[in-house]
C-alpha cells in the first residue's frame, strides 16, 4: 500500500530508541499489572465502537499487537486514509470516496440504471444500507441525518429540509415520489408527518414505509402497535 509511511518516516519515531517502542506516550500510564499505557489507550478508542465492550476492546488490541506488525500498521494507514478521502454525498448524504476533482459522490447517485424520479428518505446512512440490503429499492436516497425530536428539543430547522427541497426539485433528476422511510417510533413518525406537509405542498407524491410483523415472526409475540398498523395497513391477496 503506498500510503503507509515506513517506520522511520513516521514523526517522532527518531526520538524512540530501538527496542523502546513499547514506551507510553506521554500522559498514558499504565496500570499495575494491567496493559501498557500506550495499549491501554487503543483498548480505549476500540471500546468507543458500537457494541464494543471494555473486554472485547482489550482483546481487540491485544490481537494487534500480538498478530504481526502489519495488521496493526496497515489498519492504522488505512484509518488515516479514510478520514482524507471519505466525505458525505454532496447530493444524498450517502458515505462517499473524494473524486480526483476533490467531489463527493456516491455510487447510488452516480449509477445512471436508478429510477431518479423515486426517492427514499432515511435518518441515517445505516437505515440506507439496511433497505440497500432488501435489494428492493431501485430508486435513489436523501440521508437526513437526524429526526425531529420535540422531546430532546430538535425541531424542523435543525433537518436539512431546504437541501432536501433543492433536491426534490432538482431539475435534473425531478422526483415524482418521496418514500419516507424514517423508524416506526414517536421521532421517526413526526418527522415523517413534518415532510409528509412540506413536500405535499410541492406537489410531490409522499409514501410511507409499511410496518408490520416481522418474516418468520409469531403473532402473539408482536406489540400491540405492531400488529395493529400492520392489520391497518392490509392489502389484497390472491
Ligand atoms: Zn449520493
Amino acid at each position: 500500500m503506498t500510503a503507509l509511511r515506513s517506520p522511520s518516516s513516521l514523526p517522532g519515531s527518531s526520538k524512540v530508541p530501538n527496542g523502546d517502542r513499547s514506551a507510553p506516550a506521554a500522559g498514558f500510564r499504565s496500570a499495575p499489572g494491567g496493559l501498557p499505557g500506550r495499549l491501554s489507550r487503543v483498548a480505549q478508542l476500540l471500546a468507543r465502537l458500537p457494541g464494543v465492550g471494555e473486554k472485547t476492546a482489550q482483546r481487540f488490541a491485544l490481537f494487534l499487537v500480538t498478530a504481526g506488525e502489519d495488521t496493526a500498521r496497515d489498519l492504522g494507514g488505512e484509518l488515516v486514509e479514510l478520514c482524507d478521502h471519505i466525505r458525505p454525498c454532496i447530493r444524498c448524504g450517502h458515505i462517499a470516496e473524494l473524486d480526483d476533482g476533490g467531489r463527493a459522490l456516491c455510487a447510488i447517485c452516480l449509477d445512471t440504471r436508478r429510477d431518479g424520479a423515486l426517492l427514499c428518505v432515511v435518518a441515517r446512512v445505516q437505515d440506507l444500507l439496511a433497505i440497500e440490503r432488501s435489494g428492493a429499492m431501485r430508486g435513489r436516497y436523501f440521508v437526513l441525518g437526524r429526526l425531529l425530536s420535540p422531546l430532546e428539543g430538535v425541531g424542523a430547522e435543525e433537518l436539512p429540509l431546504e437541501a432536501l427541497r433543492a433536491r426534490v426539485r432538482d431539475p435534473e433528476q425531478p422526483v415524482r415520489e418521496v418514500l419516507v422511510a424514517t423508524p416506526p417510533s414517536v421521532d421517526g413518525e413526526a418527522t415523517a408527518l413534518l415532510l409528509a406537509r412540506e413536500l405535499g405542498a410541492m406537489g410531490i407524491q409522499v409514501t410511507r414505509i409499511a410496518s408490520g410483523v416481522p418474516h418468520g415472526g409469531d403473532l402473539e409475540f408482536a406489540d400491540q402497535v405492531t400488529l395493529g398498523r400492520a392489520i391497518e395497513g392490509r392489502k389484497s391477496f390472491g
